[in-house]
């Protein structure tokens, strides 16, 4: 096994947007097939055509490709095991399912849906569950009560069937999880499960297990949620034939709701105001669009190693990595077992810490697309300027808006507390005869001002926070910023002057 090249897959199903849970899975494998050298595979599980969203799986690929998680194989992106999507190897499950039929794993079942509701609303009247199986197939329309000639006849008139598996009788099933240690179920806890319906599709079970085969799959990393199917699956290993090189399998813990009670559902990110998705998702039916983390301004990079920490630990304090230091460090073995509940603070977080990480220069970039929106020039010199001065109050570049519009935008309402507070009877005399002294200036650099400002009120004998007070208010419209000086030396003199002139005439 272990000489064996690593191959693990991400296989989800295309019926809506990835959420928080599905790409931490996509992001699991992506870590330990590229720390043991291995390969990424893309496969997408598109049997249950009435799920089927068409585009679920566009949006998959984007989300990946968003996150830095490529695939080596699959669809579109080339591979030798092809082709990746279920729809398109239809052909190949019918021999397995014959063949289970054959060797006696599985059965033809004739009963129809009606029949099946109805015995399913009998049993509930009865306070039971209806499972087809062990107890039951004995008495049902199937391939173990009809004699061979009758099922022939049957599928040869196109009456619908489905293939089930036959469970066998009081048999312990026990697996080693990576994450969990060994399992064991009992089979007669289980129902015989649909594995193959007449219209030629397999169901999930039995084109997983034979597409994990086929592809070489070495490791099955996948979501507690299919822990259940986790015996079946074994099963078929054995009826297949291929025990021997059968995956591992680790089944990761739940992603929690942020209270910790509950699954974290697609629902969620709208419901409590955090988003769930990587990037926007437009339901096709209702046409709302779902928040996202890149729209919302997160890195891809903080994204990541939010997700990471998400039911892994490094066993050590770490909280930083990046992808590679990721791969380095991961293995499944430090998954933990416990659900772990997800922290939208934390996202945030983690978000802050890559920006502050960020040279100035790139923040500008990426902030420059906000001032266009707005249809605001700027020269990249004073952007930059900017970047460098409040990039330490923001988390997201969005922020570098909300935090310093006033660079861009003569203010044009004043905060009435500091108003009140500040603006004496003098202050407009005052404040004129400092737009006169910064006329006078002529290097005007934030040093300059300051000391011609400095000697211009110790001259006067007035109280520095009787003029910055006023000035601050005059420039930004409030009291709030960066050192006063410096903010004159980005708005400029010219700018700067005509702040102080439109306070004086404005603020009463
Ligand atoms: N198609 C399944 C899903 O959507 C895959 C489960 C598995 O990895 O076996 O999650």
């Amino acid at each position: 096994m272990s000489d064996k090249k690593v191959r693990v897959r991400f296989a989800p199903s295309p019926t809506g947007p990835l959420h928080i849970g599905g790409l931490r899975t996509a992001l699991f494998n992506y870590l330990f097939a590229k720390k043991n050298e291995g390969d990424f595979i893309l496969r997408i599980e598109d049997t249950d055509q009435n799920r089927y969203v068409e585009e679920a799986e566009d949006y998959i690929v984007r989300s990946l490709k968003w996150c830095g998680l490529v695939p080596d194989e699959g669809p579109g992106f080339g591979g030798n095991y092809g082709p990746y999507r279920q729809s398109e190897r239809k052909d190949i499950y019918k021999e397995y399912a014959d063949k289970l039929i054959a060797d006696g794993w599985a059965y033809y079942s004739f009963d129809t849906p009606e029949k099946l509701d109805q015995l399913r609303t009998e049993a509930e009247q009865n306070k039971q569950v209806f499972a087809y199986g062990i107890e039951n197939r004995g008495n049902l329309n199937n391939s173990l009560t009809l004699s061979e000639n009758e099922v022939k006849a049957k599928i040869e008139s196109g009456e619908s069937f489905v293939v089930r598996f036959k469970m066998p009788e009081n048999t312990n099933v026990t697996e080693v999880d990576v994450v969990r240690g060994s399992v064991t179920f009992n089979t007669n806890q289980l129902d015989d499960k649909v594995i193959f319906k007449s219209g030629g599709m397999p169901t999930y079970h039995l084109a997983n297990v034979v597409d994990d085969h086929l592809m070489k799959i070495t490791q099955v990393i996948r979501g507690e949620e299919w822990l259940p199917s986790l015996p079946l699956h074994v099963l078929l290993y054995r009826a297949l034939g291929w025990e021997d090189t059968k995956p591992r399998f680790a089944h990761m813990p739940l992603t929690l709701k942020p209270q910790g009670k509950g699954k974290l559902s697609k629902r969620d990110g709208d419901k409590m105001g955090f988003p769930v998705f990587p990037l926007a998702w437009k339901d096709p039916k209702t046409d709302l669009i779902s928040r996202s983390y890149k729209e919302d301004g997160y890195f891809p990079e903080a994204f990541i190693n939010m997700l990471a920490m998400l039911g892994w630990s490094p066993g050590t304090e770490q909280e930083i990595f990046s992808m590679d230091e990721l791969i380095k460090s991961f293995s499944l073995e430090r998954i933990v077992k416990a659900g772990s509940r997800f922290d939208p603070e934390k996202a945030k977080w983690y978000n802050k810490h890559y920006f502050q990480q960020k040279p100035d220069s790139e923040l500008a970039e990426l902030f420059k697309p906000l001032l266009i929106e707005k249809s605001i020039s700027s020269s990249d010199e004073k952007i930059l300027k900017v970047v460098t001065e409040i990039k330490e109050r923001c988390e997201f570049v969005s922020d570098i808006w909300e935090q310093g519009n006033y660079f861009f935008e003569a203010p044009t309402s004043y905060d009435e507390k500091s108003v009140k507070k500040r603006w004496k009877e003098d202050t407009p005399k005052k404040l004129s005869s400092i737009a006169d002294l910064f006329e006078s200036i002529e290097n005007w650099s934030a040093n300059a001002i300051k000391e011609s400002f400095s000697s211009f009120m110790n001259e006067k004998e007035w109280g520095f926070g009787i003029v910055m007070n006023p000035l601050r208010l005059c420039l930004v419209g409030g009291n709030i910023g960066p050192d006063l000086f410096v903010i004159c030396e980005i708005l400029g003199k010219e700018e700067t002057i005509s702040r102080i002139k439109n306070g004086i005439e404005k603020i009463i």
